[in-house]
């Protein structure tokens, strides 16, 4: 905007009967590109355009070349304008305008605080929040509530549809079926197998609370340590692709879910899929030498008979620092033997650079005075 007001400003010649009608008309409504656009516009008026022969004094296109300014995908719109009253039904991008603006697909994860029904449509301005249409004041009660937006919607944008809502789920673990509007059910039904969902990000309580969410957590821990494993195993091509089988990100990101998931497993359908999974892939890593060579042999305790690896939940802790394998038993004390070790070199390394930097930095006014020296002799 402010590059245009002074462009509005340069094209207005100095001393120009109208210079000063114009800069104000900048000014008083320089929040409108229409206002600028005008102003410029009004600069030419009653001038003659120039005809197209005379232009050739232009740069010509071969010397720069143009391309067609790209169609823009969306374009404002009132909601009041009956010619395009057709055009939300049709999918095109609109953005509304001051009062209003068309619903976004957006991810929710709060739950809205119960709305007051006559300030929250007042701030809608009184207009549907799926299509602008505009109720009377009088007629708010026709409104209807859609629980994912928390927003209202006009009876047409609104067809009292019932979905289970997200932030909910994530809060609450409350899978009952809420009323929203058109826009959100398809939206939501659009995301329904989509992993949007960071269980440990948004509230890592529900670990704790909900004992299946739980069991899902602890096998897709195992999992995920399993398919990392498996990845550099050529024995193992098949039993990746049983893995497969499951979405990607259920063995990949630990705390991700999908609407899926997350109901999969409130009817226990996820938990014995998984547990499936993690006894195939346990099998195979007891009878695959390949796998037998990756394991770790517990530090503490130097126990060779006994090969351990991370997905062994039960008897095993993996450092989070350096990923280091040890019997849980043993790893009592809390510091991790490698990363101690992998910290004591740093120490070492730092200390050894510091030591050549300051022998250098030693070195460095003797050669100064030499220079010096040198300098002044040959004065
Ligand atoms: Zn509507
Ligand atoms: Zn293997
Ligand atoms: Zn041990
Ligand atoms: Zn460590």
């Amino acid at each position: 905007m402010i590059s245009l007001i002074q462009v509005c400003f340069s094209l207005s010649p100095p001393g120009s009967t109208n210079e000063l009608e114009i800069s104000s008309h900048c000014f008083l409504h320089s929040t409108s590109a229409e206002a600028v656009a005008m102003g410029l516009l009004k600069q030419f008026e009653g001038m003659q355009l120039p005809a197209a022969s005379e232009l050739e004094w232009l740069v010509p296109e071969h010397d720069a070349p143009q391309k067609l300014l790209p169609i823009p995908d969306s374009l404002p719109i009132s909601p009041d304008d009956g010619q395009h009253a057709d055009i939300y039904k049709l999918r095109i991008r609109v953005r509304g305008n001051l009062e209003w603006a068309p619903p976004r697909p957006q991810i929710i994860f709060n739950v809205h605080p119960a709305p007051t029904r006559k300030i929250a449509v007042a701030k809608q301005n009184y207009r549907c929040a799926g299509c602008g249409i505009r109720t009377d004041p009088d007629y708010i009660k026709r409104l209807r509530y859609c629980e994912y937006l928390g927003k209202y919607f006009c009876q047409c944008c609104h067809e009292n549809a019932q979905m289970a809502i997200p932030s909910r789920i994530l809060r609450k673990w409350d899978f009952s079926k809420y009323y929203v509007s058109n826009f959100s059910k398809d939206l939501l039904i659009k995301i329904w197998s989509d992993p949007l969902f960071n269980v440990q990000d948004i509230n890592s309580a529900l670990y704790r609370k909900v004992k299946l969410l739980n069991q899902a957590r602890l096998l897709r821990v195992q999992l995920y340590h399993m398919k990392n494993m498996f990845k550099t195993c050529r024995l193992a091509k098949e039993l990746l692709d049983s893995f497969d089988t499951v979405p990607g990100h259920l063995t990949e990101d630990l705390h991700l879910y999908s609407l899926n998931d997350l109901t999969a497993t409130r009817k226990g359908e996820l938990g014995p899929r998984l547990a499936e999974l993690t006894r195939a892939g346990a099998a195979h890593v007891e009878r695959c030498m390949l796998c037998q060579a990756k394991g770790f042999i517990c530090e503490f305790c130097q126990n060779e008979d006994d090969v351990i690896f991370p997905f062994e939940l039960h008897k095993c802790r993996t450092c989070e620092e350096c990923k280091a394998c040890y019997h849980k038993a043993c790893f009592r004390s809390g510091s991790c033997p490698r990363c101690e070790r992998l910290q004591a070199r740093r120490e070492l390394l730092a200390k050894q650079s510091l030591e050549s930097y300051v022998s250098d930095y030693e070195e460095e006014p003797a050669e100064a005075l030499a220079v010096e020296a040198t300098v002044l002799e040959a004065t």
